[in-house]
Formats: C-alpha cells, structure tokens, sequence
C-alpha cells in the first residue's frame, strides 16, 4: 500500500494486545500462499505461526477455495433462523462423525471466543432446570479460552490477558492446573484437587472446561491425557458439564484428531475454531448431544439464549467443509509426527542454554520456554531479517507450522530460533524484556 495509507493505518487502527503509543511496527503483507507472506517490500517470510494457530494446511488450498468459490457464486449469506442449507448440513454431519461418541449436535458460531461464551450458556441452562443454584465454573490455571466475558472469566487472570479489568468479569473458581506433564508417569494423586473443588462447591458449579492435552495461549504446556480421564469420571459423579476447549488442539495440530482422543473421552460439550475453516475465514462450531440438548429443553427459556447474525454463515461453512476434505486428501497424521519428530530432534539441544528453562514438543507444536519475559518487538525484528514469521510471547519462543511445511521450511524456522538464542547469549541481541 502506499506510504500515506500505511501511515494512517499505523497511527489508527489497534492491533492485538499492542502498545497504542508505541506498537510493534505491523509489517504490509500483500499475498499468502502455502506457507509464505509475501510483503510489499519484496520479502518473503516462512510462516511458522500457521496464522495463528489455523492455516493448518497452508495458505490457499486449492480445495478450500475451490469449495468457497462454489458456495460465494450461489449464496454467500443468509439468515440462519428458519433456514438450512447444504453446506451447514454437510458440515454439521461430518464433525458429528468425526467427533468423539455421543457429540450428535452441532451450534455454528462466528468465533473461538463466542463458542466459548455459548458452551458456557448450555451449561448453565442445562444445569437451570435441576440445581438453579450452579451458575459459576470451575477451570484450572494456566488456561485461555478467549477475549470475551466469559471466557475471560474461565482464562487464567495470571495470564496477562485481562489487564485491569478483573473488576468487570464474572468470577469462577480456578485450580491447579493439570500437574503431570505428557509423558510423564501417571500419579493419582494428581486428581485429589479437582475432586475436592467438586465436592466443596458442588452446589455452585454448572460446568468444568478446560483445554485438553495442550494449554496454547497459557504457555505452550501439555500434560498428561489420564487427568482427562479421571476428570471425565469425576464430572459425571458430580453432574458437572465437562467442557473441552479443542479450539486450538483440534484437527489433528497434537498429533491426534482431537486432543481428548488420546484419552479416549467424550467432554459433554467440545468447542471448536481455529482450523475448522483451516484458516480461510472466521468460523467455530460447539458440539454436544442429548444431555444438553434435553436440559436445555427443560430451560425455561425452553432454547438456547444466542443466535448470531452470521450463524452457519454459507461462506464459511464452506470453508469448513474445504478444510474437512482437504485433511481427508493427505495423510495429516504422518505429517504432524513427521514434524514432531523434527521439532524435538532440534529444539531438545536448545535446553542446554543457560536462557532456556525448557523445551516442549507434542505433535506440530515445539515451545522453547524461556526463564525470563521475552521482548516480542526485539525477537520479531531478528526473526523477520531471517526470513521466517514467528510471534514470541510471554516467555515463550515457539513454532505452530502449517502441516505442509517443508523441511527445509521447517529447519529455516528451527535455525532461526538457535540463533536468536546463541545471539542473545553472545549480548547481540536484547531479547528478554528489560
Ligand atoms: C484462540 C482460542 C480461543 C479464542 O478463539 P478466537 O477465535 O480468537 O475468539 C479460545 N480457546 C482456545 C483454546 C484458543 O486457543
């Protein structure tokens, strides 16, 4: 764009989390395709962040756009209130498929953050017609579930997504979070939390959520799948609706379909964003079944209380029935161990860093978490003169590819980061937040 528009845009519109005095400088990308930006000034960058956890199967894909471009030419929009069409249908039916047993039902909403405030409802109006006074939720630390009210609420305050608005947002119980790291040796002990916190306010609690396997947004930290398990079993003792975020973990990013697969559980209700439309555009699905749908019934609202503008939006539920098929047409599953593999052959030697505490690989996620806040503005700068586009955060360094990442792509990322690292050893780069 040209530099008087680019000014503008610098001076007046927000970006995310960012300084409105002093923001990162946003870089002019012009096209995407597969897994590079292509900037204005002519430089190409490798996209380690998948878009932010959704171009799962990079930029582009011609099945994707072959399907919106089906759908943009018959009917882009319309309402979703006394009217169904195919793609919504197909799509619906395809993730009940695909979903663990039992999720039969689908709510299409615009956003991860909105799936999220609509789990919360189901709950509670599940819960209205058998115990009114469970109207709060029990979650664990070191969680995100989005930027809205109540997902804040059931975000970790800890994590420095909700500033100083606390005053303004519903307040739940919060827990350890699930102790026991991936790969760990198992330790029953590691339940006696959330089973107190059940039993001590189990007549205030309408639902327990959480993200399974992974926690994204809280640190890149994954933990042993039998705390889904036991927390299944202790929910369902309890009556308590067991919510599972999948919104980042889902479609096959930890190395399983779904992350509550490597449990083998069924959540009450699972929420759904991210890669559904594998990044094309804007879309979130909240999967449940009879309980819900029967308890909600027995509401005295008698429905669910939401109803966006752009529910099951054609355009996007095409995108997602694109991204469905196009996940059918390669063998993700080798992709995202094959990736796996990688990140934790070349992240693991970065441990011995003096600046490292940790490094953490599961299926297409590798972390390096660092022991200091890192500087986002300093570490972008390095990571863009080499050619890649990674977003470090918190205290973590981390690459979130697109499944069809080349080696040579990837192995551009991973290098990157050892250098960032060995140059902020050396004092040549300032990376840690002063
Ligand atoms: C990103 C994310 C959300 C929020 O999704 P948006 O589409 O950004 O509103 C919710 N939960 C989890 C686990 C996420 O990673």
């Amino acid at each position: 764009m040209n530099n008087e528009l680019l000014t503008f845009a610098r001076n007046h519109v927000w970006h995310p989390y960012d300084s409105l005095k002093d923001p990162i400088p946003a870089l002019d990308v012009v096209r995407a395709a597969g897994t590079t930006l292509y900037l204005s000034d002519g430089r190409e960058l490798t996209d380690g962040m998948s878009g932010w956890w959704s171009v799962c199967h990079g930029y582009g894909h011609p099945v994707i756009i072959s399907e919106m471009e089906k759908q943009l030419r018959r009917m882009s929009h319309v309402m979703f209130a006394g009217l169904i069409h195919e793609p919504a249908a197909e799509v619906a039916r395809r993730l009940s498929a695909m979903t663990p047993q039992g999720l039969s039902d689908v709510f299409f909403a615009d956003s991860g953050s909105v799936a999220v405030e609509i789990a919360l409802k189901m709950a509670v109006q599940y819960q209205e017609s058998r115990m009114p006074s469970r109207k709060r939720f029990l979650t664990v630390r070191g969680g995100y579930h989005g930027d809205t009210l109540g997902a804040m609420s059931v975000t970790d305050p800890g994590n420095g997504f909700s500033g100083s608005l606390g005053w303004y947002i519903p307040e739940q119980i919060f827990i350890s979070r699930p102790g026991i790291p991936f790969g760990a040796p198992w330790d029953a002990g590691a339940m006696d939390e959330l089973h107190e916190a059940l039993e001590r306010y189990q007549d205030e609690i309408a639902g327990f959520i959480l993200e399974p396997v992974m926690q994204g947004a809280g640190g890149m930290y994954f933990y042993h799948p039998e705390y889904l398990r036991a927390a299944r079993k202790l929910t369902r003792d309890y009556d308590v609706i067991f919510i599972c975020d999948e919104i980042a973990t889902g479609f096959g990013r930890t190395g399983e379909m779904f992350a509550c697969d490597y449990a083998g559980i069924s959540p009450d209700i699972m929420t759904l964003g991210k890669g559904l439309t594998g990044g094309m555009i804007s879309l979130s699905a909240v999967l449940t079944g009879d309980k819900i749908r029967e308890g909600v019934h027995r509401s005295s609202a008698r429905a669910l209380m939401h109803g966006p503008t752009f529910m099951a939006n054609p355009l996007a539920v095409s995108a997602a029935l694109g991204s469905l098929k196009a996940l059918e047409s390669y063998d993700w599953r080798a992709r995202v161990h094959h990736i796996e593999e990688i990140l934790k052959r070349e992240l693991a030697p970065l441990a011995a860093s003096p600046l490292v505490r940790e490094t953490r690989v599961l299926g297409a996620v590798g972390a390096v978490e660092m022991r200091q806040p890192v500087h986002t503005a300093a570490m972008q700068a390095f990571l863009t003169g080499e050619g890649v586009w990674l977003r470090p955060f918190g205290n973590i360094v981390y690459i979130y590819p697109p499944f069809v990442i080349t080696d040579e792509d990837l192995l551009r990322c991973v290098r990157s980061v050892e250098k960032l690292i060995s140059g902020m050893e050396k004092g040549v780069i300032r990376g840690f937040r002063e």
